[in-house]
């Protein structure tokens, strides 16, 4: 194809300098000349197409290696799904645990890492308690290591730190366990967790790149809400910041806020914050008619809001944002009460802990199971709750709250994820 790219190229360029030349020497001058250049012309561009076709050829061979390399992955991956599957069908781990309680086996450091890494290839690092059993057995068999130096442990002590590392667990891998490149590794996957954390950055999808760089926060200790403007100077001192309590006296003014939100696969993940969702495109928030598209929605315990000074068990915070990139939340108080369908479907796929967003094949979610049936609301205007605590945020909280059943609040992963409430500074607070 390329050779006869090259042919007709030449063919062309010949056949225009003869041409050229032909009507030269109808004006009496002599044609050679240009005819010359033009071969010279078109040898060139046959030599830069050859060039580019040993350039294709050698991406072609790069990309067939690169094929055969995930060929050989391929089957690695199928190997272990057949373990896994091998594992997980039969009663093997449950069978294992039994003989050796019946025998009396002394579950020694070895086979407490052996059973621990079965639980967490069985049931997955997201099983919390598979990674809480990997984590004791790994202590255990640490200790063992330092105090008689146990050679024979090494090699499942140093899986077992990686593994955990990249269950997102915060562990130190060991310098003799292949060191620095592996503990970097874990590092960044716990500090740069690839989605948008709470409030702080909206945008669905991946992480913004200064995530990377973000220092770090938490809800409580060193650098708790009273710290968080020492390094995010708009939560220091700012003066339109969330959440409120929310008290009287209250202003009236009509304000129509309509929810269109639609069902669409489930895409959750734990960013060490909060539980988010991410919503796919296509829900929405009207407000007086103006399209406002749901990012994303997380959860706080107790909930971030007051009102008369009092916190609900938890809140659902709904993230939109407009065309103009103006944000929206949407808050929904969550009361104790009975258990709340739509969490449960929730909570059965929420990460225990700090993971990249999961998307459970084949799991719906609609945002509308958790919005109560009145949309009455208290309105003001605020900031993001986690840091950078950017302004311009503009809050609806609904009056009407939704039921979550006292297991539920308990099962959320975050025992406390409110930031205090913040000063009103003279805003008013609209009722709708
Ligand atoms: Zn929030």
């Amino acid at each position: 194809m390329k050779r006869t790219l090259a042919e007709i190229v030449l063919v062309l360029a010949l056949a225009g300098a003869a041409a050229f030349g032909w009507l030269n020497m109808q004006s009496g001058k002599a044609a050679s000349g240009q005819l010359i250049e033009a071969q010279v012309d078109a040898e060139v561009a046959n030599e830069q197409l050859a060039a580019t076709e040993k350039e294709v050829a050698e991406a072609e061979d790069a990309l067939d290696a690169l094929r055969e390399e995930m060929e050989a992955l391929k089957g690695k991956a199928l190997e272990l799904d057949a373990v896994k599957a091998a594992l997980g069908n039969g009663p093997v781990l449950s069978d294992l645990e039994a003989a050796y309680k019946k025998d009396k086996v002394a579950l020694g450091v070895d086979r407490q890492l052996g059973l621990g890494a079965l639980r967490m290839l069985v049931k997955g690092s997201q099983d919390p308690a598979a990674v809480e059993a990997y984590t004791q057995a790994l202590e255990t068999a640490s200790k063992a290591m330092q105090a008689v130096n146990l050679d024979s442990h090494k090699k499942a002590v140093c899986a077992a730190q990686i593994g955990l590392a990249a269950a997102g667990q915060k562990v130190e891998i060991s310098a003799e366990c292949g060191g620095q490149a592996a503990v970097a590794q874990a590092a960044s996957g716990h500090a740069a967790p690839a989605a948008p954390a709470g409030h702080g950055a909206p945008a669905a999808g991946k992480a913004p790149a200064a995530a990377h760089a973000a220092p770090h926060w938490e809800y409580a200790g060193a650098m708790g809400p009273e710290r968080w403007g020492t390094q995010f100077p708009t939560c220091g001192k700012g003066k339109e910041q969330s959440p409120l309590n929310i008290k009287g006296p209250f202003v009236k003014q009509r304000v129509s806020l309509a929810p269109d939100y639609k069902p669409g696969q489930l895409k959750i993940l734990n960013n060490g914050h909060t539980i988010q969702v991410n919503v796919p495109s296509g829900s929405k928030l009207r407000l007086d008619g103006k399209p406002y598209e749901l990012l994303q929605f997380h959860f706080h315990r107790p909930s971030e809001e007051q009102l008369d000074g009092k916190p609900m068990a938890m809140v659902v915070h709904f993230v939109h944002k407009s065309a103009e990139g103006k944000l929206a939340v949407l808050g929904v108080l969550l009361k104790e009460g009975n258990e709340n369908p739509g969490i449960k479907a929730l909570w059965a796929h929420a990460p225990a802990v700090e993971t990249p967003e999961v998307e459970p094949a084949d799991v719906m979610f609609n945002p509308a199971n958790l919005l109560p049936r009145e949309y009455d609301f208290f309105g003001y205007e605020g900031s993001l709750t986690t840091p950078p605590c950017t302004e311009g945020v503009s809050f609806f909280i609904l009056k009407s709250t939704v039921n979550i059943s006292k297991e539920q609040v308990m099962s959320f992963p975050f025992k406390m994820n409110a930031r205090p409430v913040q000063p009103l500074n003279g805003r008013t607070i609209i009722t709708g």
